[in-house]
């Protein structure tokens, strides 16, 4: 429950409730579209936000209405203690979901005390299900180390996680109806989705990618599929379930074909201490250098309010004058 009765509310009526803090810059994968192979600048350790800092912002968040706290990054699992920075997120009354998206390497040996610090949800990101294409991609070795860290997921007692995966031209649109098989056989909760313009190289073109109807149309190819409803309207996925009842679940999230910016209630923290308005915007608030020059809550307060103000109405992908944001997804947190 906010402290206060004042929300985070932008001018188009939207209200946040969900706030993505990024933990780290680091990762140890190079997915290709995420991050260049070699000659990463990383962030110096004193410009990131120490977890002091963060838990200060998140708390204030959660008092002006946010319910939902998702840790990313980079490689959240990278940062060191994790487990503490949780504990204490865990801790803040009005907090309803604690989440993390992880590329899962490690996860195996970090579920259970990741679960029992308090995290609610994982999200794990896999874009193929064949070694050599999961190496293409990510540029990592890794496959089984992600498969294992999804088994432990669910050994250590948390709900069948959602897979993330970017689905993208002549890479791995061949394999959704894998993926599909994969949910059936595990009841993870498949995420298929588009693959957007904020690659690392700047090569993004519509042909790389796989609209959500096409993917809908790979997977009912094996597969009859029925809608499932939404659990809440700001949720970005088209959710599905098998028509003959296997377990698994089927999310189709379409940025680029079918956006759901009018239903949007994020707000994103980057490990440097910006808030980011949208994952497209092309301006950062740097609220860090608030806390440092030692603002008080309430200033620190009325900087979120106002820096949501300025939340974009929606992402412009599809417009003539859409300039790619400078930086990808590892330094904006996914
Ligand atoms: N390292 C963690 C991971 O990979 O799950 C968390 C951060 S990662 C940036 C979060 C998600 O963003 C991943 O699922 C990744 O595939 C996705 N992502 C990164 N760049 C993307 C792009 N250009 N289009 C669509 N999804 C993207
Ligand atoms: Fe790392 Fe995640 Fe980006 Fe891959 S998608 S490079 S795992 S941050």
């Amino acid at each position: 429950m906010p402290m206060t009765d004042q929300l985070l509310q932008d001018k188009f009526g939207r209200v946040i409730r969900d706030l993505r803090i990024s933990v780290t810059d680091k990762c140890n994968f190079r997915c290709f579209y995420c991050i260049p192979d070699e000659d990463i600048v990383w962030k110096r350790r004193q410009d990131l936000l120490t977890y002091e800092e963060i838990i200060q912002l998140a708390e204030i968040a959660v008092s002006l209405g946010v319910e939902k706290l998702r840790l990313t990054g980079g490689e959240p699992l990278l940062r060191k203690d994790i487990e503490f920075l949780i504990e204490r997120l865990a801790k803040i009354a009005g907090v309803k979901d604690l989440a993390l998206t992880t590329n899962a390497d490690g996860l195996k040996d970090r579920a259970a005390t990741l679960r029992a610090a308090g995290l609610t949800r994982l999200t794990i990101s896999c874009d193929s299900l064949k070694p050599e294409v999961f190496k293409q991609i990510t540029r990592r070795d890794s496959l089984q180390a992600v498969l294992d860290g999804i088994d432990a997921t669910m050994t250590a007692g948390f709900a069948p996680p959602k897979i993330n995966c970017v689905v993208i031209r002549g890479m791995n649109e061949d394999e959704v109806a894998d993926f599909a098989d994969f949910a059936r056989t595990s009841g993870v909760a498949m995420r298929f989705i588009e693959y957007m313009p904020l690659d690392n190289a700047h090569q993004w073109d519509k042909s790389m990618m796989v609209s959500g109807r096409e993917i809908i149309e790979r997977i009912e190819a094996r597969h009859k599929l029925v809608p499932l409803h939404k659990d809440n309207p700001s949720e970005t996925a088209l959710k599905f379930g098998f028509a003959d009842g296997a377990k698994g679940e089927i999310g189709i999230i379409a940025p680029v074909t079918q956006a759901f910016c009018g239903a949007c209630s994020r707000l994103r923290l980057t490990a440097e201490g910006n808030l980011r308005t949208c994952l497209f915007s092309m301006t950062d608030y740097n609220i860090r250098d608030r806390i440092r020059r030692g603002d008080s809550r309430d200033e620190l307060a009325q900087f979120m309010i106002d820096t949501v103000l300025k939340k974009e109405e929606g992402h412009r992908i599809n417009e003539p004058d859409f300039v790619q944001p400078p930086r990808t997804m590892v330094f904006i947190g996914g």
